[in-house]
Formats: C-alpha cells, structure tokens, sequence
C-alpha cells in the first residue's frame, strides 16, 4: 500500500543567477518590469520567485478602489512633510523624497498598461501624463477602477521578464550567507507549496520583498471569521525575518499600524472620508473628534504633532478613548453624507453614488459586502461600525517597520552614513530590499512600492555588473539546508505513530496551535486589542520570556502536509518578527505612537531623548538583539 506520507526526502533543485527577485507583489513587478532596461545586453540571468501566482500574489491581490500616491501638481517636499507628520517625526527623509519624486511615471505606465483611473468631467479621454487631471479623494491619493490591478501589473512583470524566469509557488525559508564573507548574501533556500521539491538559489545579488507581517497578534476576528484580517494573510513576516537572520540592521520595527476599518470586513474607509466626506460619531451620536479637539493639544503628552492636522496614529487615539471610555461603539455616519451629497442630485445620479460606495468595497476587500448584505446594511438608512483592529506590521502603508538601507547620493544634507552603497541596499552585502521591506519611510502604497523596486532594480543591476567575476559560495551545505526546512516533515514522519489523534502529541506541536500561542502572547504582552493597545516593561519582560520558549518550541512543529510545511515556516517568519517589534518597544522609552501602541510607563512622546531611529541587529548564532539609538536628521524643512 503506498504511504499517504511518503514526502520526506524532496527533490533538491539547484540554480545560479545573477539577480533574485524575492516576492511577487508591487516592490518585486515594479522591479522585475524596471530591471530589464538597465540588464539588456548584459547577459545578466535574472529570476523572480513568488509563493503564490503573480497574478494575485500580495497586499494587492483583491485590487483596490485608489492609488494613494501620486503627487501630480503637488511638489514631492510636501509629500515629504506629509509623510514626516504622520509618521510622528521620524523618517528618512531622503528615501521619501526618492519616491516623491519617481512615484507619478509608475503611475503613468499602470494607466499605459490599461488601468482605468477616474478623471474629472472633460477629461474622461486625456491620460494623465498628457493632463489629464484624476478624482483625487485627498490630497495625495486618486480614485481608480482597480478590481484588476494586480494582474495588470503582474502582466507587465511576466512580459518584462519571460514567464520562464518566474518561478510561482515557491516559499523562500532562508537566506544564505557567503561562505567567505558572513556579511554578504549569496543564496537562497525554499520549497515548493505544491511539489515536493526544494530550491536553492545562488546569487550575487537579491530583492527581498515579501510584504509586511500579518497575524502576529491575535486577530479580532474570530471562529469561522479567523481568515479574515485586514492585511493579507500570506505576508507572514518573511521580509523581516529573513533579512534579520540574515544580519540586517533592521529600523523602526517598533512601528505598527493598526487601521480603523469598517467592523468585521475590515471594508477600508478613506473613500468614504475623504470622497464621500463622511463623518464619524460616537454611540451617543456625538462627533468626538470635535469634542475632543483639546485632548491633542496636550504637548506634554503629544509633543507637538496634535497641533495641526493629527497623523493617523493620533487619530485613532481619539476613537479608542471614547471606547475606553465607555462611549462606543464608534460608527461612520453614512446616511447624512449620502444625503448631503444627495442634495443637488438627480435619482440616477444618486444611484451612481450608492453604486461607487459598493464598488469601493467590492474593488478591494469584498467580504465587506457580505457584511453589509448579511446585516442588512442599506449604506442611505444606517450607519456602518469602525474599529481599530489589530496590529500590523508594514513599511509601506501608514507605518514604518522594516529594514535599514542605503538612500540616493544626490540629495544636498543628506548624511554619509545613510548612502553607504548601493540605493536599497541593506547593510548586508547584495541585500536589497523595497516596498514593506524598507524601514523608516512609510506612505509609499502600492504606486510607491513598486517605484521603490525600480529603484532597486536599477542599483542591483549596477551591483552585479560591478562583481560580474564574484562567486558565490554558501555558509551551508544542501544537506544542512535540506534537514532544516524540511524538519518538521521529519518530525511529524518520526512521530506520527506515537499517538491514536493526529494532532495530539508530546512531540510535535501543530502549526495552528503554535499560531495561537503567538497570538496569545503578543495580544496580551505587546499591546494587542486585548489590553487597549497598552504594554509595559513588566509585561514586555514577560513577553520575552515566553517568545523565547516559543522559539525553541517552534523548532517542534509538524507538517503533515505542504500546506502545514507552509504554515510552520510562516510562523517561524512572524516568531522572528514580533520578537524583533517586540524588542525595539522595550528599547523606545516613550509613547512615539499613541493610538497604534502606549507604553504606560513612559506614556508620552519625547522628543527630546527618542526623536531618534531606533536601529537592531540579530545574531543568529547567539539569538540575541542589539539595540541602538540613531540620530534623526531633517532634509527638508518645516
Ligand atoms: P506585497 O505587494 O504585499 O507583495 C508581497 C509578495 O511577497 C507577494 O507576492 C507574496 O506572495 C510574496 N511572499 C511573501 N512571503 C514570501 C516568501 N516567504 N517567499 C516568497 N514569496 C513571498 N495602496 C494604495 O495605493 N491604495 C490603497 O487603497 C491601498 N489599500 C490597501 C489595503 C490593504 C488592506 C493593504 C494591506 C494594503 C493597501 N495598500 C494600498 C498598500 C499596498 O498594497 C502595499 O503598499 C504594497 O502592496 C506593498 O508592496 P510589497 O511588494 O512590499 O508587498
């Protein structure tokens, strides 16, 4: 009878390129559609590896209903001072900067590629590149039929680089450091999600995008509703955790962001703000930011940044003291924005507006929709619930986590220290990173992050080219590689048998369950939804204690399939990543974020002792962090 686990001993691929792009998602499309211009005739051999399809692979996936950054008419300094206000002063202002100012020539080629983006009246046939002017929905963001964004994007990707140097479905566990120099990358090591099959690459350069990291903390949702998360749910960290183990300075990390989003569905908001200028209110029908206008005023607490207009984290901080204090539950008042809008409007021009409002959910998060439909939610009669949801931990949207690279040489003020080599280069050697893996510079978005991977795209070239007759070798043997991604396969083939349930063992621990005690530890220590968002020294002290076994017991878990195989490295991707968020929290003596996180013991913003980076390093051979503090240097003033 053949075995139903006969899948220990998988097929070992080996293959050299010059250049590997590590993820499919915006950063690694815009890099793979950029790097073919700058790698033509050069011989260079070039591969992009996703553990998904290309077509729907990443925070994109669903599409989305607006580009948040395009600059248009405004000038990229401002989008500078923008992106500083709301990330609470600390940004490199230099790598913003390089996105300002790239940023509208990717999105004139996703409008070449077929992207319908709305214009205003007597536009509707100009593209923007000739004049044509979008429906902004706020200063920086234009509205866009984006149900398939996606897959145009990863349309020009595959052209661009030949579907034969794409490689889908493969799950990078690891990266590899040169066997003569422990601060270069040199390979790479994954498995296929669909094949027993492993891989590993050798190269003389990376990109390493993989998103940012989702269910770190334990969700909201719950039950039959646990897929359901704001961000997606295969980005697990791997961006951070690789380059960790990997010797990266990582920045930032004690960032998160943690969206107010319609109830459940996590249905986004900004269009209804910002387009439909939709107000929220309290459970008492009070608009509380109104109310609580002086709360931000408070310098002792907030510093300066509650004085103009409050960046996102302030925001939220608004809400969740009305519903710590007894006020909730909060909720979007649709019907009166509807109505208003409604005013000067004809029957069919106000069906076309309730049509947009459905469209903008079922453009990007359609399980919104089910709630709406399954509440009976008529969006003109009752209004919607908001929540802040769980934390996540992203470098490209309204939050700062990632990885500490070197910025562009050409911006006057710009310290040495922060151009060291190429643009995007990590402090490893042939590390590059873009997207949500580049730290202390946040609001980029999808039009952002795929500019970031052109830019990389163009400094990997470059970076290659200039060690065209370097070697790489790898620190570890196939056979080293082998025996640990497939470790829990092996584990659960030795130890199956030693129970009658499956899932019940003394010597393995599930991938799901070692989730939840993840989960568990980071929403109760780490300041999840279940403290409010608090956290402190004691409890982060915990925190490290118990992360610390998770750790080790994460070297038990099973697989008892690929799809477990999957789910257990994932894990060990986001143990690696909340340990690291974790870490920078106890090391930031103050508040920087209140609304995203409070650290009660010293729960107010310091500028004068932290208006600083905070920079950590990850010894994978002792286990240990080390932390520092980074000086701030602004480029563009006030
Ligand atoms: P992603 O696009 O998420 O790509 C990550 C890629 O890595 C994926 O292809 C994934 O399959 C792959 N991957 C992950 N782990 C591995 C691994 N271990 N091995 C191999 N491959 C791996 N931007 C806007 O402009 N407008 C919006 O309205 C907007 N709304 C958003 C709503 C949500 C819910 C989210 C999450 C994001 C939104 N964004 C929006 C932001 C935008 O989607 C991101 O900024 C952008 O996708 C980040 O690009 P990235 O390449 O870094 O990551």
């Amino acid at each position: 009878m053949a075995n139903e686990y006969a899948f220990g001993n998988p097929e070992i691929i080996q293959e050299e390129v010059d250049i590997l792009i590590i993820g499919g998602g915006m950063a690694a499309c815009g890099c793979a559609v950029e790097i073919m211009r700058w790698a033509e005739g050069t011989n260079l051999k070039i591969k992009l590896v996703d553990k998904a399809a290309l077509s729907r692979s990443g925070a994109v996936a669903q599409g989305l209903s607006a580009i948040n950054t395009y600059c248009g008419e405004n000038d990229p300094a401002d989008y500078v001072r923008y992106v500083r206000n709301d990330l609470m002063g600390i940004i490199r202002e230099d790598l913003v900067y390089d996105v300002g100012r790239h940023v509208d020539d990717s999105v004139h080629l996703f409008e070449e590629w077929g992207l319908p983006i709305w214009k205003q009246p007597g536009d509707e046939d100009k593209k923007l590149k000739d004049g044509g002017k979008p429906v902004r929905s706020g200063r920086w963001q234009i509205m866009i039929n984006g149900e398939s964004y996606k897959w145009i994007v990863a349309e020009a990707a595959k052209k661009a680089l030949g579907m034969e140097n794409i490689q889908e479905r493969v799950f990078i566990v690891r990266l590899v450091t040169d066997k003569n120099d422990p601060n270069r990358v040199a390979g790479a090591a994954g498995f296929s999600v669909r094949e027993h099959k492993l891989y590993i690459y050798k190269f003389k350069c990376c990109l390493l995008a993989c998103g940012g990291a989702v269910n770190v903390f334990r969700p909201r949702s719950v039950g039959e509703g646990t897929g359901r998360a704001w961000y997606p749910v295969w980005n697990a960290g791997s961006t951070y955790a690789m380059a960790a183990e990997c010797g990266a300075e990582m920045t930032m990390m004690e960032n998160r962001f943690v969206p107010a989003r319609f109830k459940d569905g996590y249905g986004p908001v900004g269009a209804w703000f910002l387009l439909f200028k939709a107000k929220v209110m309290n459970g008492l029908g009070e608009d509380y930011n109104a109310a609580n206008a002086a709360e931000l005023k408070d310098t002792k607490r907030f510093g300066k940044y509650g004085q103009g207009v409050p960046g996102t984290c302030l925001r939220n901080h608004l809400m969740i003291k009305e519903m710590r204090e007894g006020r909730g539950p909060i909720f979007m008042d649709t019907p009166t924005a509807l109505a208003k809008l409604a005013e000067n409007m004809t029957p069919k021009e106000i069906k076309h507006l309730e049509a947009e409002a459905w469209e903008d959910f079922l453009d990007m998060t359609i399980a919104q929709c089910g709630i709406w439909a399954g509440e009976n939610i008529e969006p003109d009669k009752k209004p919607s619930e908001i929540m802040p949801t769980e934390p996540y931990l992203l470098g490209s949207h309204a939050g700062c986590a990632g990885i500490w690279v070197s910025g562009p040489t050409d911006l006057p003020g710009t310290p040495k220290e922060w151009s060291w080599g190429y643009n995007r280069m990590s402090t490893v050697k042939g590390l590059f990173t873009a997207g949500d893996g580049v730290g202390a510079s946040g609001h980029k978005f999808s039009s952002g992050s795929f500019t970031e991977g052109r830019i990389a795209a163009k400094s990997m070239v470059k970076f290659a080219l200039d060690n065209k007759d370097w070697k790489p070798e790898l620190s570890r043997t196939v056979d080293e590689l082998v025996e640990e991604i497939y470790r829990p396969v092996r584990t659960f083939l030795q130890y199956k048998d030693y129970t009658t349930a499956i899932d019940v063992n003394p010597h393995y621990i599930t991938p799901k369950m070692l989730q939840f005690r993840l989960q568990k530890i980071m929403d109760e220590y780490v300041g999840g939804v279940s403290t409010w968002y608090q956290t402190n020294a004691k409890m982060l002290e915990v925190a490290e204690a118990k992360l610390e076994m998770l750790k080790e017991d994460s070297l038990k878990m099973r697989a008892k399939d690929l799809h477990e195989l999957l789910r257990a490295w994932e894990n060990y991707h986001r143990i690696i990543a909340a340990e690291c968020h974790m870490k920078h929290i106890q090391f930031r003596e103050e508040t920087r974020y209140p609304g995203y996180y409070y650290r009660t013991d010293f729960n107010y913003v310091d500028d004068e002792n932290w208006k600083c980076f905070v920079n950590s390093r990850y010894d994978r051979e002792t286990k240990k962090w080390t932390l520092k503090k980074v000086p701030y240097v602004q480029l563009i003033k006030d």
